[in-house]
């Protein structure tokens, strides 16, 4: 089997959900002959991505590939598809892949299975699963064709489990000339000043809806800066106007992997799981013992926050 992995990038920095595609890839050994190619559209960052364990690196160097344009970036994938003819494409599930790789898929005739977290490789039948229904059910989608393309969502594979060894390096030409001029990037969207990157955190106290109301946000940030940690939050406490965007973890926000992560009254909903999951260490309060939090928690306090917390801090 021939995969290509698709690496992302944007200011000469790669997109961290293609490395964890990658990491797919890599386990993805299905059959003997297993290859794994890496495309990257920036020269720059060849040689950091020739570190990691695959066949080769295929940079695909135009200047229309610079800034993020779905038509050239179709005509270039369609190409480098006819060229390196793989059976597999996978990409990081990211706002991008959202919205060139189904038209790759219309393009190519080649099914998109999108948003996967897991596979299953049985040696003769490979299917992927993916949360539909907001997670509450796992689709679970054999491969039928010997062609496809695969997005898997962020969190489903650490880049702790990357793989290193040095692999070649190639180069491909592709012509963009084709392309209509119908599409000019505009500005890039800017975070807005004073975001956090949770990223780096070591130790994260986050907090959902079960903290309740916006008064009760001093309680999470008083023993958050008693053992020196970020705040972070679930989604609709940033819905609610409680904390800022940049706090957020999950699908639509970050992800993060921290030594220490207190999940506080928050249920844990795939969305928010898959921001997280990658802790190394997951304590959550919860007064539902059945929330889906305790699942990947490896301890779990059941009982009212409000109350846990003061007494949690004043005793630190
Ligand atoms: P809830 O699900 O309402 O859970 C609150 C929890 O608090 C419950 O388990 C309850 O038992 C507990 N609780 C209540 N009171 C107390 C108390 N006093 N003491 C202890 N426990 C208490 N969510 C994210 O977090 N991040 C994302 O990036 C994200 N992206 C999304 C993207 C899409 C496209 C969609 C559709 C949804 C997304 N969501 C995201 C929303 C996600 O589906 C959930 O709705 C959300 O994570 C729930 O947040 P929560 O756990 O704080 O709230």
């Amino acid at each position: 089997m021939k995969i290509i992995v698709f690496i992302e990038s944007s200011n000469d920095k790669i997109h961290s959900v293609s490395l964890e595609a990658l990491v797919a890839a890599q386990k993805l050994k299905h059959d003997s002959d297993t290859e794994v190619h890496i495309i990257t559209f920036d020269k720059k960052l060849v040689n950091q991505l020739s570190e990691y364990k695959a066949n080769s690196v295929i940079c695909v160097e135009n200047s229309n590939l610079h800034q993020y344009n779905p038509l050239c970036y179709l005509e270039a994938l369609k190409q480098i598809h006819s060229k390196l003819n793989p059976d597999i494409v996978i990409f990081g599930h990211t706002y991008e892949t959202r919205d060139w790789v189904p038209r790759l898929s219309a393009k190519l005739d080649i099914p998109f299975i999108s948003d996967c977290t897991s596979y299953n490789d049985s040696g003769e039948l490979l299917s992927f699963n993916r949360p539909i229904y907001q997670a509450k059910l796992t689709q679970k989608l054999s491969l039928t064709s010997n062609k496809a393309l695969i997005s898997f969502q962020a969190g489903s594979y650490s880049t702790d489990d990357l793989e290193f060894e040095n692999s070649n390096i190639e180069n491909l030409d592709i012509d963009l000339s084709s392309v209509p001029n119908t599409i000019k990037p505009g500005e890039k969207f800017q975070e807005s000043s004073g975001g956090v990157d949770l990223t780096a955190a070591d130790y994260i106290v986050s907090v959902g809806r079960g903290i309740g109301k916006e008064e009760n946000i001093p309680l999470a940030q008083n023993f958050a800066d008693k053992i020196k940690a970020q705040i972070g939050s679930s989604r609709p406490v940033v819905d609610a106007g409680w904390l800022d965007h940049s706090r957020q973890i999950g699908s639509s926000g970050q992800t993060v992997s921290p030594k220490l992560y207190f999940a506080l009254g928050i249920s844990g909903a795939i969305q928010h799981l898959v921001g997280m999951k990658g802790s190394k260490q997951i304590i959550a309060i919860n007064k539902d013992p059945n929330a889906p939090i305790f699942e990947i928690a490896d301890y779990a306090v059941i009982g009212d926050l409000l109350e846990i917390l003061p007494k949690l801090t004043d005793n630190l």
